[in-house]
């Protein structure tokens, strides 16, 4: 989602730049803009649509070492030209980038129209740029009186032509972080805009505001005092990620699957004990056996990954366990107590609502754990412990070997928490056994593309289709429905089958095609009566299945046989398959794949 670039030193800013927008470009975004300082004058150029757009409307001429830039993701007023961002004052003396919302622009706009200066976009943001024209003194002063003003949630990145080497840069709720180059200094939303840079990074806490020049940088906070901040190096092989020979990132990470899994659960199965080891969980066993509940909060798919790390837990463990979106939760009042282990899940780490139930939880005493996929993220870095996911990065908008990870994660913790209560050693043997077999089971799955592309073509012409599943197959249900939706932009709904009968069933007609999820367990016989009722109404079938239950074939238009493995790993074979039909439906509907309209990645704000 939105993101910011900034640069002052001894290149030119405009490929840095623009490097930085495109490394950020897999957020998502609808407009772009820069604005560099150009022989003491601000120069700014801003476009609806892709960078492309903007850059083709760039000068030659267009020198100047001090800059910034931007991808908006419109919170307020239309994604077109004039919202997009940098945004300068009436004189263009100022210019300024913002990622977030300002929650008060109207009483200040209404203070500005007072003053006789008029507002020219319909941005929240708009109004930090005239506020700063209104300082005389130093950028940084003008920055920090400016921000005591403003209520809401702010990454937010500004240049004055009248120190025309200087950056100011400030963090409330939205991520920025700064770079430390030779001779040259960086500030990004996002570390993936400056790693080709530098290594050396430091991440702005909320309320701190930085000064940048090319000789270095001081880091405030709001009321002026000085913060001591830790630079991080950053080591290993930077990854410079593409699609791999891949058409669409989205393709490249539903293959890369295998391999995530391979790296989430590697060094972390204990053979010996028959158990998971989880280093950062920062809670002994004693105080494991300790919690009496366990809730877990997300958005989206990562909310979807929650419900079925509920369902493992519980069935492993056996605590009551229930996953909630992290929006609601907040702003319920819920009761928070110290017998509940509470776990956020995010892959970026900065998911504004996640981050904000956070904080809610901690500030009512409450113990979080968070599972997180990026490292040194705000919420990796304010949990009280966590389990990171080694995901690598995810550049797609919609979710697929995060979420997958997700569940591996899940798998792990419900394993080592099972070991501590319910489970036998050879029991957890087995569960290992088949966690360590698992990448081989995935590379299986991803054989049978070509059979689910032609189940694709079959879905694509339909308005609405349905997902369903029970019990552990039902958040699979879910994410598959999310996951069409996302990138087809077909309806599409989710049920556990057993719910078709009390509402939904008036739906189901021949056009409206049945996605079913059909573990091969316990309830096979009553899921297969769904499949009577469906068929009934004459709903074309497609299942997806482990069981060789030949009833299933004279009830299906088609049937996916996916490799059988251990219960708990179920759902994340039968989540790539549905990651697959929605891939493959978007590609024959041509859609914007990777970039899927209205979404962004990393959702920063509320
Ligand atoms: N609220 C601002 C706008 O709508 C910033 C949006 C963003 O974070 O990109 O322009």
């Amino acid at each position: 989602m939105c993101g910011i670039i900034a640069y002052t030193g001894h290149q030119d800013a405009r490929p840095v730049l623009l490097d930085g927008l495109r490394r950020l470009e897999y957020r998502g975004y609808d407009s772009a803009g820069i604005a560099v300082i150009n022989r003491r004058r601000i120069r700014h150029f801003k476009s609806a649509g892709k960078l492309a757009v903007l850059e083709q409307q760039l000068p030659e001429n267009l020198a100047g070492k001090v800059g910034i830039g931007h991808t908006r993701w419109a919170t307020h007023g239309a994604p077109n030209d004039t919202n997009a961002h940098p945004h300068t004052d009436h004189s263009q003396r100022i210019a300024v980038v913002h990622n977030g919302i300002i929650e008060n622009a109207t009483a200040l706009r209404a203070q500005l129209a007072d003053a006789g200066i008029a507002c020219s976009t319909e941005t929240d943001t708009e109004v930090l740029a005239h506020l700063l024209a209104q300082h005389e003194g130093k950028l940084i002063d003008a920055v920090r009186s400016v921000l005591l003003r403003v209520q809401g949630t702010y990454g937010v990145a500004a240049i004055d032509q009248r120190s025309p080497d200087t950056l100011v840069v400030a963090r409330n709720g939205s991520p920025v972080i700064l770079g430390i180059g030779d001779g040259e200094m960086l500030a990004a939303s996002d570390m993936s805009a400056l790693t080709r840079y530098t290594r050396d990074i430091i991440h702005l806490d909320d309320g701190e505001v930085a000064e940048l020049t090319p000789a270095g940088f001081s880091v405030t906070t709001l009321d002026a005092h000085p913060s001591n901040k830790q630079t991080t190096r950053l080591s290993g092989v930077l990854e410079d990620y593409d699609k791999g020979g891949y058409e669409h990132f989205l393709h490249r990470e539903i293959h890369d699957q295998a391999e995530i899994v391979r790296r989430s659960i590697s060094g972390r199965l204990d053979q010996r004990f028959s158990t998971a080891h989880l280093g950062g969980l920062n809670l002994a066993a004693r105080e494991l056996l300790d919690v009496k509940r366990i809730k877990i909060l997300g958005c989206g798919s990562a909310y979807y990954a929650g419900m079925a790390g509920a369902q493992m837990i519980e069935t492993l463990a056996r605590l009551p366990s229930s996953a909630e979106p992290a929006a609601e939760f907040r702003y319920r009042n819920p009761i928070i107590d110290s017998e509940t282990l509470y776990i956020v899940v995010s892959q970026s780490g900065e998911t504004f609502d996640t981050l904000a139930a956070l904080r809610e939880i901690q500030r009512k005493g409450g113990f979080v754990l968070g599972i997180v996929n990026v490292v040194g993220s705000t919420i990796a870095r304010e949990v009280d412990g966590g389990i990171y996911m080694h995901a690598g990065p995810e550049v797609s908008v919609a979710s697929t070997k995060a979420y997958t990870s997700m569940l591996t994660v899940f798998s792990l913790l419900a394993l080592m928490l099972g070991r501590l209560k319910d489970v036998s050693p050879q029991r957890g043997a087995a569960l290992i056994k088949g966690m360590a077999e698992l990448p081989q089971a995935i590379d299986a799955t991803l054989l049978l593309e070509n059979s689910i592309a032609a189940i694709a073509n079959k879905i694509a012409p339909a308005s609405s289709a349905f997902f369903l599943g029970r019990t552990d197959a039902f958040p699979v249900a879910l994410e598959g429905a999310q996951k069409l939706k996302e990138v087809s932009y077909i309806h599409a709904e989710a049920y556990p089958a057993s719910e078709l009968k009390h509402g939904p069933l008036a739906l189901i007609t021949e056009q409206t095609p049945c996605i079913v999820i059909l573990p091969d367990n316990e309830l096979l016989t009553k899921s297969i009566s769904s499949l009577e009722e469906i068929k009934a109404r004459g709903a074309p079938v497609y299942t997806f299945t482990d069981s060789a239950d030949s009833r299933i074939e004279k009830l299906s238009d088609d049937v996916i046989r996916i490799p059988a493995v251990e219960f708990l790993f179920k759902p994340l074979l039968s989540g790539i398959c549905l990651q697959l039909l929605a891939y493959h439906t978007a590609l024959i509907l041509d859609r914007d794949i990777d970039q899927p309209r209205n979404l962004a990645k990393s959702v920063t704000v509320e």
